[in-house]
């Protein structure tokens, strides 16, 4: 209870957030976050197959980085992973880390279209989806300790104690409808910034719904009885991003 009313004087303090235009609190701190995502990772890539180096994954690196450069969150840096399974699927780990799979990068034919997934995926790190659904699963316990200690070391050490597997299953919790709708207006925000075609997300969209006709489980769609919801709220995005955000750079001619 205490530490419930702590948090919440502390968030209307908190840090303003320009991904999101809120004021958030955020107890895990950046270093806290890339250490945590490291060991995500160790445990993502003995579970995984991780093509990282390959082909296919320079192409998506390279899709990345320039939607990095125009993210709001950079704090860290970001780190792209390529996983071969065939499934459509995509995740974000704290730490800026972004896992996107063979089977969803074999579906979508033009660099356009796997900009969309991946800009999806910053929104959510910029906006601090992944970080605060991590924080929403750290015990009662941790969070005092995260209050009281001033010292950063202990704080991480603390951070990165959780198990493998809890970590594992909040990577596969998925976010609220909300925070979906807000890492898609991010994310045609990064492309129309990158020199991206931001209507390539509805094209992804309409990939991923043929595609997916019966299919169980796809992280992606776990949102899929809104599914077109997330594609009408695009497209009412898209006309307004040049007012929003100014024209496209004239690097992108
Ligand atoms: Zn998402």
């Amino acid at each position: 209870m205490v530490l419930i009313l702590v948090l919440q004087g502390c968030s209307s303090l908190g840090v303003y957030n320009p991904a999101t235009g809120r004021r958030e609190f955020i107890m895990i701190s950046t270093p806290s976050e890339v250490a945590m995502g490291k060991n995500v990772h160790r445990s993502i890539a003995q579970q995984y197959k991780v093509l990282d180096y390959s082909e296919k994954w320079d192409r998506i690196r390279r899709i990345a980085g320039r939607l990095a450069a125009v993210s709001d969150r950079q704090d860290y840096q970001y780190n792209l992973h390529l996983i071969e399974k065939d499934e459509m699927n995509a995740f974000t780990t704290p730490g800026g880390n972004i896992y996107v799979y063979t089977g969803l990068l074999d579906k979508l034919k033009t660099d356009d279209q796997a900009a969309s997934v991946i800009a999806h995926e910053i929104g959510h790190c910029a906006a601090r989806h992944t970080v605060k659904k991590f924080q929403a699963a750290l015990s009662y316990n941790i969070l005092s300790s995260l209050l009281i200690s001033q010292i950063e070391e202990d704080k991480t050490k603390r951070v990165t104690a959780l198990s493998a597997n809890t970590l594992m299953s909040v990577i596969f919790s998925g976010y609220s409808r909300q925070d979906e709708h807000e890492a898609d207006r991010l994310g045609v925000k990064y492309m129309h910034l990158a020199c991206f075609d931001p209507a390539a997300s509805v094209e992804t969209f309409e990939v991923l719904k043929s595609e997916s006709e019966g299919a169980e489980g796809i992280l992606l769609f776990r949102s899929h009885p809104y599914i077109q919801d997330r594609i009408r709220d695009i497209r009412g995005e898209i006309p307004l991003l040049e007012r929003k955000y100014g024209p496209r750079p004239s690097s992108c001619l």
